[in-house]
């Protein structure tokens, strides 16, 4: 298992040195760079790749530690190597009509990646580069510091706890004056926002929680979107969503923009529906608007009342054992594989491994870590092991999850076959001949969506009916599914809107940098949101989504549409019919990154990919 690290790691590692000097050493002009950089790229991605496998899920803490040296080496290497001038000046040399599509492909992709690192820009300028891309870093860490550090509690009595559940307020004794803490952690604040009844009560959690990051935050922004901007226009980009939108499929700032407005606008007329139902309801309680403290509250208990779905009824069908099988069957019809089970070395004995036969010929190896234990990652995620080439090496791919071993809840069967998307997509892709192209390394705001729709089947009744069982081999009843999917649906069009609020703000304050930062949310929260924004309340100094995803928000959203599209081509009553899956999988999955995702889906489509199948979704 250490022996991964020491060959996959630090001696591919040490590879990717050697190949950059042989790159550097090459002549100018001489076609055989581009190969070298193929090369480069992969001893890269082996060292990366098993580094952050093993940091995230390795028992030994030595060994993490190990691992973690490694990913920082090799983020390092892959900056340096981004500001490389000779490296550069090698690869611009080539004649890019004398190469075949894929090596044109990879060409262009390599040149764009060295320019936005501005390599090609006179020193004063790279120097530039160079510092604003640090003091973006640590900026952006202090943004999340402030958030994660910021924790704050709300002092309620212990009579606000009523709704919620018995679990919830065991783990919140009350203390000597009757009264309770809530803090801002999710575990927290989000059951109670949902379930407490207290209006006021949860009127002050949501103040707390909607000012987090607020006042430290707000200059820590006001820096992070000067210096965005300042970085995307010292390489001459109009402002920061241009630069950033450029190697995404959106393509452009201003598409963002319309995107926006366009799923807005779809989700109008249905989102006021919504709001409608939870205004009715909330009447009921004397409660005039749906605001941050109300909005959770009334989507479930709408959920509860008009779909009455009893989760410990629905866990019964979910036995572990059952899932895991029933979604390798499902998968392996789907998809035309097969699934044999191996003893590979792994890193621990809950992991099992499976070789992947595609008419009958190896395609790849998936291990699946999915049941929590100390110090593992503890989100779900799918991870490369080994990145698939051509000729070279299998893919090797990597479920990380957190499943109970027993009953689960169908939340749980959905994140399951969502991951499992993502595993797919790494196999199928994995037999390309550029490493920049493997697996699932197509656009940012693409790469969900194949995992988007996988989920469709887990939503399936005649699906489910294959593996659902429950201890005396009943399977799901159809009525029952059908509920579960009425709940899971109301007040979709009403979060298609908030999430376009959030959207548009991580768009506009990005463009903008307004001077009035909450004013400016503000209006957004009209334009946007359903929901009534809080009084001085201060949301973006705790929007996390601010760092990672910058003017980004809007991908989630964008992959979905593309989902629900891919989807329209199957024909519900028949998930499986093999000639829209052959054709899914050849055409949209297997070839990875080696083209643009919207040629991948027009090809699919036999048309260029639209939001109807969308809005059709939105106003059912
Ligand atoms: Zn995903």
């Amino acid at each position: 298992m250490t022996d991964w690290l020491e060959e996959r790691g630090t001696e591919r590692l040490k590879a990717a040195g050697d190949l950059v000097a042989a790159l550097r050493d090459a002549p100018l002009g001489d076609p055989t760079a581009l190969e070298l950089w193929n090369d480069v790229s992969l001893a890269l991605a082996d060292a990366s790749s098993v580094a952050s496998l093993l940091a995230a899920v390795h028992p030994d803490p030595d060994v993490v530690a190990r691992a973690e040296r490694i990913e920082i080496e090799t983020s390092g290497f892959a900056t340096d190597l981004h500001l490389d001038r000779e490296v550069f000046d090698r690869l611009s040399a080539l004649d890019p009509d004398a190469l075949d599509d894929g090596g044109r492909r990879v060409l262009t992709d390599a040149l764009r990646t060295f320019r936005r690192s501005g390599v090609d820009r006179d020193e004063e300028t790279r120097e530039q580069v160079r510092e604003l891309d640090q003091q973006l870093t640590e900026l952006g860490q202090r943004f999340s510091r402030v958030i994660r550090e910021g924790r704050r509690t709300t002092r309620v009595t212990a009579e606000a706890l009523a709704g919620l559940p018995a679990d919830f307020v065991e783990a919140h004794p009350a203390d000597a004056d009757g009264y309770v803490e809530i803090s801002t952690d999710y575990p927290d604040t989000h059951p109670f926002l949902a379930y407490a009844h207290d209006r006021d009560a949860r009127l002050a959690v949501a103040r707390t929680f909607y000012d987090l990051g607020h006042p430290d935050n707000d200059e820590v922004l006001r820096e992070l979107l000067d210096l965005r901007h300042r970085r995307a226009r010292l390489l001459d980009y109009e402002d920061w969503p241009s630069f950033d939108a450029e190697v995404k499929m959106i393509g452009s700032g201003p598409a963002i923009a319309e995107f926006v407005d366009r799923i807005s606008d779809a989700a109008a007329d249905a989102g006021r529906r919504d709001l409608g139902v939870l205004l009715e309801r909330a009447a009921q309680d004397g409660v005039e608007e749906i605001d941050l403290a109300s909005s959770r509250y009334y989507l479930e208990a709408v959920k509860r009342e008009h779909h009455g779905v009893d989760a410990q009824q629905v866990r019964r069908y979910f036995a572990f054992d059952r899932v895991h099988d029933g979604l390798l069957a499902v998968t392996a019809r789907l998809f035309g594989v097969t699934y044999e089970r191996v003893e590979a070395p792994v890193w621990h004995e809950d992991v099992t491994s499976f070789d992947v036969l595609l008419d009958g010929e190896p395609l790849g190896r998936i291990h699946l870590d999915l049941h929590p234990r100390a110090s593992k990652y503890n989100h779900a995620a799918q991870f490369t092991l080994v990145p698939g080439v051509r000729g070279r090496q299998l893919p090797e791919g990597v479920l990380v999850c957190n499943f109970p071993r027993g009953l689960m809840e169908h939340r749980d069967v959905v994140t399951l076959f969502h991951e499992f998307g993502h595993l797919m997509h790494h196999t199928l892709a994995g037999r390309q001949d550029w490493v920049r192209f493997s697996g699932v390394s197509t656009e940012w705001d693409f790469v969900e969506a194949p995992s988007q729709m996988l989920e469709e089947w887990a939503w399936d009744a005649d699906v489910l009916r294959t593996f659902a069982t429950d201890a005396e081999g009943e399977p799901i009843p159809a009525d029952l599914v059908a509920r579960m999917r009425e709940a899971e649906e109301f007040g979709k069009a009403f979060l298609v809107r908030t999430q376009m609020f959030y959207a548009a703000l991580s768009y506009y304050f990005h463009l903008e940098r307004p001077a009035d930062l909450a004013a400016r949310m503000l209006e957004l929260y009209d334009a946007y949101s359903l929901v009534r924004p809080l009084p001085d309340t201060h949301f973006y100094a705790g929007f996390g989504h601010l760092e990672g995803y910058s003017s980004g928000y809007y991908t989630y959203m964008w992959s979905l549409v593309i989902a629900k599209d891919l989807f329209s081509a199957f024909d519900p009553a028949a998930l499986f019919a093999p000639e829209v899956a052959t054709r899914y999988r050849d055409a949209v999955l297997a070839p990875g990154g080696s083209a643009d995702a919207a040629d991948l889906v027009a090809d699919f489509l036999g048309r260029p990919y639209d939001t109807r199948a969308f809005e059709a979704w939105l106003g059912r």
